[in-house]
C-alpha cells in the first residue's frame, strides 16, 4: 500500500484519520518489508496485531502464518478488513479496544500500534510471566528507554518495567514520512524477545502490579540515593509504613549500598521491591 492507495481507500470509506485513535497508516512498502523481516515468521506462528488499520501489515502476515488475531477499535476499518480478508480462513478480525478485551493466545505481536497508548499496551501484553516476541513500531523516545544499554540518560521506569520481562534485540529509526498522516513524533521499529528467566517474584498479577507501582513511585527520584528516593516515595502514599531509618536498615541488612537509583541493576530493583512488598 502506497500513499495514494491509502488516501484513496480512506476517501472511499469517508474516513478522516482520527488523531485520538492514533491513526497514522503505513504507506511505505520498505518499512512493511522490514517489519516482516524482523518478525522471522513461520507457519506455526500465532500473531496478534494491534490496530491493523487498513491492513498494510496484515496483508503480508496473513500469507505467512498459522493464525492472526487482528484487533481494531474503529468499526469502519473493522468492516473494511472483514471484507478485504474474507477469502482467508486463518485470520480473525476482532472489533474492540485492545486494552479492554481478553486477548487470545499468541506467540508474536507484530504491529504498528496506536502510539498514544504505548505504555498501557506494553503493560497489558508484555508485563507477564510468559510474554510474546514483539515486533513493534513505537514512539522513538519510548524505544530509547527500552534499549537502556545504549544510553543511561534515558533510564526510566519504562526501562525497568520492560527489561524485567523482555530483552530488547533490535532497533531501527523510521522516517515520519512513511506514514499518512505524517505523525508529529519520531518512530522506531523494535524487536523484543522474552527474557530467558523472569524473576519468580513477577509471576503473579498482584506482585507485578506492586512492582510496577513501586518503580513508577521511585523513578521520579532517579538522581537521588535509594534511601531518600524510597523515603520520598513512601511519603506520597497515604500511610507511610517505613521511617527513613527503617528503610536504611532493611537495605543494609540485604547488602544494598545507599547509592543513586540509576546505579542499580534491573534484577536489584525487582529484589528491592520484594523487600517492601507486604
Ligand atoms: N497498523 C496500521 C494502522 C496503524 S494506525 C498501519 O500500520 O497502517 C493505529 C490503528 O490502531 C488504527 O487503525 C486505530 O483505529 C487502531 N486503534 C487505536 N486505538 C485502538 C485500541 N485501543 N484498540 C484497538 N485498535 C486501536
Amino acid at each position: 500500500m502506497d500513499k495514494n492507495e491509502v488516501q484513496l481507500i480512506l476517501k472511499q470509506l469517508k474516513i478522516n484519520p482520527n488523531k485520538k485513535l492514533g491513526q497514522n497508516f503505513l504507506t511505505d512498502k520498505n518499512i512493511v518489508n522490514k517489519v516482516i523481516y524482523f518478525s522471522e515468521l513461520s507457519n506455526d506462528d500465532i500473531i496478534l496485531e494491534i490496530g491493523p488499520g487498513l491492513g498494510a501489515l496484515t496483508e503480508e502476515l496473513v500469507k505467512k502464518v498459522k493464525k492472526i488475531y487482528a484487533i481494531e477499535i474503529d468499526h469502519r476499518l473493522y468492516s473494511y478488513l472483514n471484507k478485504k480478508f474474507s477469502n482467508f480462513n486463518n485470520i480473525e478480525i476482532i472489533h474492540g479496544n485492545i486494552l479492554e478485551l481478553e486477548i487470545p493466545f499468541h506467540t508474536k505481536v507484530v504491529s504498528n500500534i496506536p502510539y498514544s497508548i504505548t505504555g498501557p499496551i506494553l503493560n497489558k501484553i508484555f508485563y507477564k510471566k510468559e510474554p510474546p516476541i514483539g515486533v513493534l513500531i513505537i514512539e522513538k523516545s519510548i524505544a530509547d528507554r527500552i534499549f537502556i544499554s545504549e544510553n543511561y540518560k534515558t533510564f526510566s521506569r519504562i526501562s525497568i518495567g520492560t527489561n524485567a520481562f523482555i530483552n530488547p534485540v533490535s532497533k531501527l529509526t523510521i522516517s515520519r514520512l512513511s506514514f499518512y498522516p505524517i505523525p508529529k513524533i519520531s518512530l522506531s521499529l523494535i524487536k523484543i524477545i522474552p527474557n530467558e528467566k523472569i524473576n519468580p517474584f513477577l509471576m503473579e498479577k498482584d506482585t507485578i502490579d506492586f512492582f510496577l507501582k513501586f518503580i513508577a513511585g521511585i523513578m521520579p527520584y532517579k538522581n537521588k540515593n535509594i534511601v531518600n528516593a524510597l523515603d520520598l516515595y513512601f511519603k506520597t502514599l497515604n500511610r507511610s509504613r517505613y521511617t527513613k531509618e527503617e528503610i536504611l536498615m532493611i537495605l543494609q541488612k540485604n547488602n544494598y549500598d545507599n547509592k543513586k537509583l540509576f546505579g542499580f541493576k534491573i534484577e536489584e530493583f525487582i529484589e528491592i521491591s520484594k523487600l517492601f512488598y507486604s
